[in-house]
């Protein structure tokens, strides 16, 4: 018997309440890519308030890689919640700020000294990283990259790509920021070979340095080592090699940003491990902290020592209670069988998705890294003209079937695959069944 288990339609009518009242109490441009109405969730599972029980290929995007509510993350949270809840790291010192911090000074790339401040939001962590960068370097420009996600904050909003769904309606937006072409090879230009569009992309840089931004203004250059929203782009090692090398040469802040793509996603705790580079700065968030709000940034000690006594800093930032989350969720996850386990997972995704490209016309491309897969729909193969609305279809019937998913890409015609790593291969496998079978019935 497998996880899966429909008792009504999805939505549900209990659920189906509950919608009404989001409609009516929620503003209408939150989007949700579900209309699935959660009641408890654990491992790779989701129940919903109509007693239907889903498998989980969302992950909250990209939250739960050690799974929903693990064990040791749940006991540390409650023993917690029983000592103190909130005194600010501002006014007092806790020691799961602390200890999250050593922590993540160890393991993150790079054999230099380091420190690591703690926010609450992916977007948090990217705007510490960027204003650090800035007071470190007394530059203020910064590179950033087609395709590139970095939050929904003002600066970075401004710093994110995709214009028409995230972007539009908000300008005016942050100065100083030059956004640059990333080398998207499965859309590599026409008569160029993805290694000469790789070439054209790292060259492009030292032009952009000639053409439209001097390097000594440019504090930092700001990247996902695998582009996230953009739809699983892996960046070339090459790529983030080149990037690594100009940083060095011009005095430039690398700054990787592993919010989506790190914490094992990959098969390695971060996404850069992949290319032997090591950034002066990574931020983190999502998956570090299993659900709870936190984000980080570790950066080399003497960028992080630069701003004055007072200039960074909140409220919330490095909240004891989901610090002690975090510090126990990269226990967890920061072991060799979990990441093993991320790139077996990874290597059943990527089996699959080749299997269904050779089957489905509709599937232009799929991708990814380690357990960081995806589907991309295209109208024509040649062409390569998305289909965001097929996608949506699949997505729908998916759901339908039960699955939690979510869609991805630049032009929205991409479905990621995000299972927490703790998933079964009997349940992955389940799942996989559902979404081929999406895809067959409007695709096939
Ligand atoms: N950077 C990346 C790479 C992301 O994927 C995201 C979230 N999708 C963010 C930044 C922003 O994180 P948050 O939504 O927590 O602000």
């Amino acid at each position: 018997m497998g996880t899966i288990r429909l008792s009504t339609t999805v939505p549900g009518p209990r659920a189906r309440a509950i919608l009404d009242r989001r409609l009516a109490a929620m503003p209408a441009g939150l989007a949700k890519s579900t209309e699935i109405v959660v009641e408890r969730a654990e491992g790779a599972v989701v129940h919903d308030v109509d007693g239907n029980v889903f498998l989980d290929f969302a992950g909250g995007i990209g939250v739960v890689n050690a799974g929903h509510r693990p064990a040791g993350v749940v006991e540390a949270m409650k023993a917690q919640l029983d000592r103190y809840v909130h005194t600010c790291a501002l006014v007092t010192t806790n020691t799961p700020y602390v200890e999250l911090a050593e922590a993540l000074n160890r393991v993150t790339p790079g054999e230099f000294p380091k420190k690591t401040i703690l926010a609450n939001s992916g977007a948090e962590a990217v705007e510490n990283a960027v204003n650090i960068a800035r007071y470190a370097t007394k530059r203020p420009s910064i590179i950033v990259f087609e395709g590139g996600y970095h939050g929904r904050t003002h600066l970075t909003m401004s710093l994110t790509s995709k214009y028409s769904l995230f972007k539009k309606g908000y300008a005016p937006f942050a100065s100083e920021i030059y956004r640059l072409t990333a080398p998207n090879l499965y859309r590599t230009p026409a008569g160029m070979t993805p290694e000469q569009f790789l070439d054209y992309c790292c060259d492009n840089l030292d032009h952009a340095l000639i053409a439209q931004v001097d390097p000594e203004a440019v504090a930092a250059i700001l990247i996902e080592p695998v582009q996230g929203e953009a739809g699983f782009v892996p960046m070339p090692a090459r790529f983030l090699q080149k990037i690594r090398d100009l940083c060095t040469k011009h005095g430039i802040v690398m700054i990787a940003d592993e919010i989506q793509c790190g914490f094992g996603r990959t098969g390695k705790l971060f996404a850069i491990e992949h290319a032997g580079v090591a950034p002066d700065m990574i931020t983190m968030a999502k998956s570090l902290g299993s659900g709870m709000p936190i984000s980080a940034v570790t950066g080399r000690a003497d960028l992080m020592d630069a701003p004055h006594l007072g200039a960074i800093g909140g409220t919330y930032g490095g909240s004891p209670v989901a610090a002690v989350a975090a510090v126990r969720t990269l226990e967890i996850i920061n072991t060799p069988e979990f990441l093993a386990r991320a790139a077996a997972v990874g290597e059943q995704l990527r089996l699959r998705l080749e299997s269904w490209k050779a089957r489905f016309g509709a599937i232009g491309d799929v991708r990814g890294v380690g357990a960081m897969r995806v589907v991309e729909f295209v109208k024509d193969r040649t062409t390569k003209v998305p289909d965001p609305d097929l996608t949506l279809k699949i997505i729908r019937e998916g759901v339908a079937g039960g699955l939690v998913l979510i869609r991805a890409g630049l032009f929205s015609n991409c479905i990621r695959l995000l299972p927490p790593i703790v998933i079964t291969d009997e349940q992955l496998e389940e799942g996989l069944r559902v979404l081929e079978s999406a895809i067959a019935k409007h695709a096939g």
